[in-house]
């Protein structure tokens, strides 16, 4: 792959870069969609980062179906398709990681200690292997984007970062590799995520300027669902993910939900009266 990418390069052509843990469905295809028309030749990854998942987490009943990824990555217009095994990227005695300080103290990293350590570290080298010029990233997953656009910017990485859209199902549901796992009536519950965060940015836009009403309103709405377990409601500022006092400025309000025993997470941007759609 390195090798090939430097081709590309010496070539004077341009590289898109999509990494997925594959599982793929219509949010990382718009990914891709979107890596085809940036750049000459648009690479995806499909790879299960072990070093991001706990150690009581779902790491190895994660969804996999490597032949069908294929076939909806080339349709997506994949040029190339990377998939190294566990060995290829952690061989024994492998001792080397990216952390970062301030972003994971927020939201996901609080619950899940060491993830982001894992997701800078894979993305890094993800980045050496495939010598991106642009990556492409979902907002669906923002604290990510967040901590990767601030990794390329502390570590002089020459790639652009790009964040592209949430896709949702026809009824508001973000779509996610995990939601495979939902039985129907968790689907019927999960929706209430979706619900909670446009009903936040209704309150916002009508003048809610207080997160805690806005979350109150929304933990009760959770709640009222069967099987849910709220792992974290935030409504916090969009560049350091810390809390934000009042809602008088465009700010993303982010929750982490566990259905039965999928944790599923979501966000919105909310925006005060008058503010400027970003
Ligand atoms: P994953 O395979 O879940 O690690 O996701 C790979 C990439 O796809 C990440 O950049 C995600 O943010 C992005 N992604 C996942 N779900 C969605 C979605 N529903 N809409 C847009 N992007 C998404």
């Amino acid at each position: 792959m390195q090798y090939r990418a430097e081709q590309i390069r010496k070539s004077g052509k341009t590289i898109a870069f999509v990494p997925t843990m594959g599982y793929l469905h219509r949010g990382h295809l718009s990914l891709m969609v979107h890596g085809h028309n940036l750049a000459d030749h648009l690479v995806a990854s499909i790879f299960v980062n072990p070093t991001q998942f706990g150690p009581n987490e779902d790491l190895s009943r994660y969804p996999r179906d490597l032949i069908r990824d294929t076939a909806l990555a080339e349709e997506a217009g994949v040029d190339i398709l990377f998939t190294p095994g566990e060995k290829d990227l952690y061989p024994a005695g492998f001792e080397t990681y990216v952390s970062q300080t301030a972003l994971p103290e927020h939201l996901c990293g609080l619950s899940r200690p060491g993830h982001f350590r894992g997701v800078t570290t894979i993305v890094a080298k993800l980045f050496n292997i495939v010598k991106p010029h642009f990556a492409i990233f979902g907002e669906k997953d923002f604290q990510q984007l967040a901590v990767i656009r601030k990794m390329v910017k502390d570590l002089n990485f020459d790639v652009e970062i790009i964040g592209a859209a949430t896709i949702r199902e026809p009824d508001g549901l973000a779509m996610s590799s995990r939601n495979a796992f939902l039985s129907e009536t968790h689907r019927k519950s999960a929706l209430v995520l979706y619900r909670c965060l446009a009903d936040a940015k209704q309150m916002a836009a009508a003048g809610e300027k207080d997160p805690q009403k806005i979350i109150k309103t929304c933990e009760a709405a959770i709640n009222a669902e069967a099987d849910t377990v709220i792992d974290y409601i935030a409504i916090c500022h969009p560049d350091t993910l810390a809390d934000v006092a009042a809602v008088d400025q465009p700010v993303v309000m982010a929750l982490a939900v566990k259905v039965g025993s999928t944790r599923l997470i979501d966000n919105l941007m909310l925006f005060p009266p008058g503010s400027e759609t970003l």
